[in-house]
């Protein structure tokens, strides 16, 4: 897919004010500082679509984007800066599991997961409240460019292996992308494009 336009609709924490339009969406997410932004600008080929910010939890809104006047990008808050460990619902704020269970115009959601980590807390039960809730997603692992080739392999198969343990079947459909090199923005586009075209 073609990126021809993508332009700044709203932003707004209240799922109702999201735009009115039956335009499919596609929302990004993931723990702060994951490499959101930059993923969104690389996808979108625009510098500073999405705002990078030094600052964990600066971007607490849902950020509507147009892309090519028939599709929705849509940015939602960083998660997983709070210290204390608190319950699904409180830790993904109520806006959040609102838009994830009100959204109907939601086709797919893109959870962002640090390659180089390993499979965190929050991300595994953010995954399993998607799962609960019945929202179709995939995994994007982001910042590919830090570790080798061999690395990134073993890595996805770590993260599949605690996924199995958390009684998931199979490995979701996944992506393996760097913002610094440009990495998964062809088979992410296609992927819409595919989903987009039923
Ligand atoms: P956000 O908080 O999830 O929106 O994360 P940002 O996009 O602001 O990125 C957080 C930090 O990671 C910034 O310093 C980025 O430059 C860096 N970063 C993001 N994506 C990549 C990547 O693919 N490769 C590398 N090497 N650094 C990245």
């Amino acid at each position: 897919m073609k990126i021809n336009t993508a332009e700044f609709i709203v932003s707004n924490s209240d799922v109702s004010k999201c735009p009115n339009e039956p335009l499919p969406e596609y929302a990004f997410i993931g723990r702060s500082n994951v490499g959101k932004s930059s993923l969104i600008n690389m996808i979108t080929n625009r510098n500073s679509l999405a705002k990078t910010s030094g600052k964990p939890g600066k971007t607490q809104l849902i950020n509507h984007f147009k892309i090519n006047e028939n599709w929705y990008l849509v940015d939602l808050p960083g998660y997983g800066y709070a210290r204390v460990s608190k319950s699904t619902k409180e830790t993904f704020q109520k806006f959040i599991t609102d838009y994830f269970e009100r959204r109907e115009q939601l086709v797919c959601a893109f959870v962002l997961i640090d390659i180089r980590l390993e499979a965190q807390k929050i991300d595994l039960e953010f995954i399993n409240y998607l799962g609960e809730t019945e929202v179709p997603f995939c995994i994007v692992f982001t910042k590919a460019d830090k570790i080798s080739r061999g690395k990134v392999d073993q890595h996805i198969a770590a993260y599949r292996k605690k996924l199995l343990a958390n009684n998931w079947e199979e490995m979701p459909q996944h992506f393996v992308t760097s913002s610094t090199e440009g990495t998964g923005r062809d088979a992410l586009l296609s992927y819409i494009e595919e989903v987009n075209q039923g």
